[in-house]
């Protein structure tokens, strides 16, 4: 679908979109005035709320009231197993399947408010279990597949968890040996079949004894869901903890950001290991009632192109490293794919640079949609909308709802928004949506830290401009003071990526006697290039005539790959720890790693 059009040069330029194109009438088309006329207890009547007026509970959102509708025989989940494998749950099928996991738990014990882990890979179990644990009550807490013992055994223990459901193989080779640590841990199911293993129970066996009849109790909205850990970017990871009434944020932002419509097929390509893979892999396209897409597989850009195509995708949602990754191949490698089913395609996780925006249009005809939001606010805040122009680099606006400012701290512990257009500070949003966290899990005081006055202090810096576009400009840990002047990673970074050499760079400021910080860069380059001491010298060119002076990296390593969490994100305290010999800190969800 060719419906945007790009003005070059890229940091310039608006990405308009000819409405005329879209297949679909956009959610929301008129931004002014749906914001005018939002307030979320209207935005709950979107819901159906528990039968008899029993409160709210995601799962019934989710999936029993498009069980008992016109949408009972739709396939809600589409799983694409390894090796061809393929499987498809309707919503009646997910909701007898959930009923038995509800059943199942209450038979073993497990009483609401309990946490039932889940250490799966993307196996239709993984959503079976935590959408059934939903029923029950129980706490919700989906962890990576592809940790190591130590963060799971953390997890668990910080999160008490009473239930884990794993494989076979994860749990001798992960679990097992730190059972003794876990005391609260009193049942491990097993997805596969096999003989009977001490300490553990089988799926197959719990499942068919269950009944698949099984009425969801009485929900408050207030009542704990599901249990969130950040992705450890910054230091070791928060247990956010997430309530039923999340799932209002997780409806809504489906409709506006992402722009859900009843046939949609949409694809979500995070690991529900991380809140992405949770609140839009799992919640918010099954509350819209539409096919949502599960793919095992690990990521390859072709295997991805080809799924968008087999399955004409419409709604793709993904992230800026595979993005990148996308990029390395160059935009010859989509063609020969019939795409024209995707009509939307958005990203979050990480700063996405201009040149991936602009790389979307050229790709695929239309720019990736950035959007912005963390763990701790359980659904998207800010996003670049269907119908609205894209500046490339900028998170977008507000989303209906959400009250988002830059502010700087005061003196006197408070807070003072600033209204001047582009200048930086924190990015704040006003305290009140309903997927905001409820906590941190036995982190009080951290938790508290996070508020001032009416706002939510994100810890991310940002600006704001004349048009209320919000742009990102890193994290408050992450910006370098060098000679008097605050910069900010991304902008370096994405000033590297223009080059045609750069697949990925990372900046830190390293400690200078002279300038307090100076900016240093590291660098992945895309295949065909090798490094040498003149595309050293080329970069630094590069930079210093885009950046000036002030803000270019004074030196540029070179790295296979760059550090990065689970939840693909670039590590920039570990490049930094690692260039001043300094303590790792907790790397628990750490992922590839170039040494
Ligand atoms: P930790 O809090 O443990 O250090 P984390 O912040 O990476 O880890 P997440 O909650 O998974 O954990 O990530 C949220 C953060 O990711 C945001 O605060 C922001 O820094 C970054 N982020 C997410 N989306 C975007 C985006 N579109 N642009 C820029 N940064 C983003
Ligand atoms: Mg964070």
């Amino acid at each position: 679908m060719e419906s945007a059009t790009v003005s070059r040069p890229i940091r310039q330029a608006v990405i308009e979109k000819d409405r005329a194109l879209f297949s679909r009438q956009p959610n929301l088309t008129d931004y002014a005035a749906v914001r005018a006329n939002f307030d979320w207890s209207s935005a709950r009547t979107m819901l159906d709320g528990l039968p008899g007026g029993q409160g709210l509970n995601i799962a019934h959102e989710a999936i029993d009231r498009h069980a008992r509708g016109r949408r009972a025989d739709r396939v809600a989940l589409r799983w694409l197993g390894k090796a061809g494998a393929r499987r498809e749950l309707t919503y009646r099928d997910l909701q007898r399947a959930t009923n038995r996991f509800a059943n199942a738990l209450s038979g073993l014990g497990v009483a609401a408010g309990e946490a039932v882990f889940v250490l799966l890979g993307r196996v239709p179990e993984l959503y079976i279990a935590v959408l059934g644990a939903l029923k029950a009550k129980c706490v919700a807490s989906p962890l990576f597949s592809a940790f190591g013992p130590e963060p799971i055994a953390t997890r668990l223990d910080i999160g008490a968890g009473k239930v884990l459901v794993t494989t076979e193989v994860l749990y001798r080779r992960k679990v097992e040996a730190l059972r003794p640590r876990l005391p609260n841990l009193g049942q491990v199911i097993l997805i596969d079949d096999g003989p009977p293993i001490a300490g553990t129970v089988r799926w197959s066996a719990l499942m068919m004894a269950a009944s698949e009849e099984f009425v969801i109790p009485s929900t408050g909205p207030e009542d704990m869901a599901l249990l969130h850990f950040t992705s450890g970017t910054t230091g070791r990871p928060k247990g956010a903890i997430h309530v039923h009434e999340a799932v209002v944020t997780h409806h809504v932002t489906g409709l506006y950001a992402l722009d859900l419509h009843d046939d949609d097929i949409f694809w979500c390509t995070a690991d529900p290991g991380w809140v992405t893979g949770t609140s839009y892999g799992i919640i918010a396209p099954l509350t819209h009632g539409v096919t949502t897409l599960v793919v095992e597989e690990e990521f390859d850009a072709q295997t991805w192109y080809g799924v968008l195509a087999a399955e004409r995708v419409t709604v793709w949602y993904t992230a800026p490293t595979a993005i990148r990754m996308m990029m390395k191949l160059g935009a010859e490698a989509v063609r020969g794919y019939d795409l024209g089913a995707l009509r939307f395609m958005a990203s979050v996780g990480e700063p996405l640079n201009p040149e991936a925006v602009v790389w979307g249009v050229e790709a695929f005809g239309q720019p990736f949609h950035d959007n912005w939001w963390q763990t701790e606010t359980g659904g998207i805040m800010i996003a670049n909308f269907l119908a609205l122009p894209v500046k490339p680099g900028s998170m977008g606006l507000p989303l209906p709802g959400i009250d988002a400012a830059i502010v700087e701290r005061t003196s006197d512990g408070g807070v003072r928004v600033i209204d001047e257009p582009m200048v930086q500070g924190e990015l704040a949003l006003k305290a009140g949506w309903p997927s905001m966290m409820r906590g941190y899990l036995h982190e009080e005081e951290r938790f508290r830290k996070c508020f001032v006055g009416p706002w939510y202090l994100t810890g991310d810096l940002a600006k704001r401009d004349a048009d209320g576009y919000f742009w990102f400009v890193g994290r408050a840990d992450d910006v370098i003071k060098s000679s008097g002047h605050l910069i900010g990673p991304f902008e370096v970074e994405s000033t590297l990526m223009e080059h045609p050499a750069v697949a990925e760079a990372g900046v830190i400021g390293k400690p200078d006697p002279m300038a307090g910080e100076i900016v240093k860069a590291f660098v992945a380059l895309k295949p065909g290039y090798a490094e040498s001491e003149g595309l050293r010298r080329e970069l630094l060119g590069h930079a210093r005539r885009h950046l000036g002076a002030a803000v270019a990296p004074k030196e540029i390593d070179f790295r296979a790959n760059l550090p990065k969490t689970r939840s693909g994100k670039i590590m920039r305290r570990l490049l930094k720890a690692r260039e001043l010999g300094l303590p790792e800190g907790d790397i628990s969800s750490l992922e590839s790693d170039e040494r």
